[in-house]
């Protein structure tokens, strides 16, 4: 069981994590975050679980959280929360994920645009972003993460799709000492956003990490599909996508998904 006493020895936070509820088992991180908000629960309070029976993904699709393995967590933002600029906490999530993930297992993560972190072309990790708006119209955020860490009776369909860090890692790795260090790493990276509200100071770094940059992505536009060349994103979280007559398309990541030409990256 993940243990609380040794996520805590190991937070260096000033606010994310520092309310902190352990689950044996749970539907969703996100929703039960969604319940405590409601009840006025703090800034930074974070909801962790074993298992999750109703794990989501974007679009309404799944996330496997089979039990006892694995890192399932959402944090709570209600601080300086601008919601057309929300949907870019979860690049800074992503990043917070590819440091917290490099320093703790050593391993060498990219990011695919917008929410997942990636190893060889699978996904080891995935980000869900969701926005609420209270009766006085401020509003909060949920950022629900899963990271794959150990291999076990995994669903056969995601046989070719996902990855695990102890596959690469080799040694155990401690889930209680990630989640505080990627606590650690989303306060300093959302420390800068704040400073600008964009993503002026923290774009360079997240393009050095970006496995679209320079790749053929297809984009999975409800308006219409169509195929370019990745260049990175801009200051406002937005993928550029160069189209084969020259134009630049800003993607943004609301309802859209990018592809690989060949494949899932
Ligand atoms: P997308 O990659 O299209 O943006 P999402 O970010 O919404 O998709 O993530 C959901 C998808 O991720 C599922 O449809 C499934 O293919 C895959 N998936 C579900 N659970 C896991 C998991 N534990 N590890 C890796 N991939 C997963």
């Amino acid at each position: 069981m993940l243990s609380k006493e040794e996520i805590e020895k190991g937070l260096h936070t000033q606010w994310a994590g520092r309310n902190m509820i352990c689950l044996e088992s749970t539907d969703s991180t996100n929703v039960q975050v969604k319940h405590l908000a409601q009840r006025g629960a703090a800034h930074g309070t974070v909801v962790v679980a074993e298992s999750q029976s109703a794990g989501r993904g974007r679009l309404g699709r799944k996330w496997e959280s089979p039990a006892g393995s694995n890192l399932y967590f959402s944090l709570l933002l209600r601080e300086n929360i601008v919601p057309q600029k929300a949907s870019m906490l979860t690049l800074v999530m992503g990043l917070a994920l590819q440091e917290a993930i490099e320093q703790v297992c050593g391993i060498e993560t990219k990011i695919k645009w917008p929410n997942d972190i990636v190893l060889d072309g699978r996904k080891i990790a995935g980000i869900l972003t969701e926005m609420y708006f209270k009766e006085d119209n401020s509003a909060y955020v949920i950022i629900g993460t899963g990271v794959n860490v150990k291999a076990q009776d995994f669903v056969p369909q995601l046989e070719n799709k996902a990855a695990f860090l102890e596959n690469t890692c080799k040694e155990p790795v401690s889930r209680e000492a990630l989640l505080a260090k990627i606590l650690e790493c989303f306060e300093g990276k959302v420390a800068l956003f704040i400073k600008t509200m964009d993503f002026s100071l923290l774009r360079q770094s997240y393009n050095e990490v970006l496995v679209n940059c320079g790749r053929e992505v297809r984009v999975l536009d409800p308006a219409g599909e169509y195929t370019g060349t990745a260049q990175g994103i801009n200051e406002e979280g937005e993928l550029l996508v160069r189209r084969p007559d020259g134009t630049v398309e800003k993607v943004y990541a609301g309802e859209v998904s990018v592809r690989g030409v060949y494949g899932y990256v």
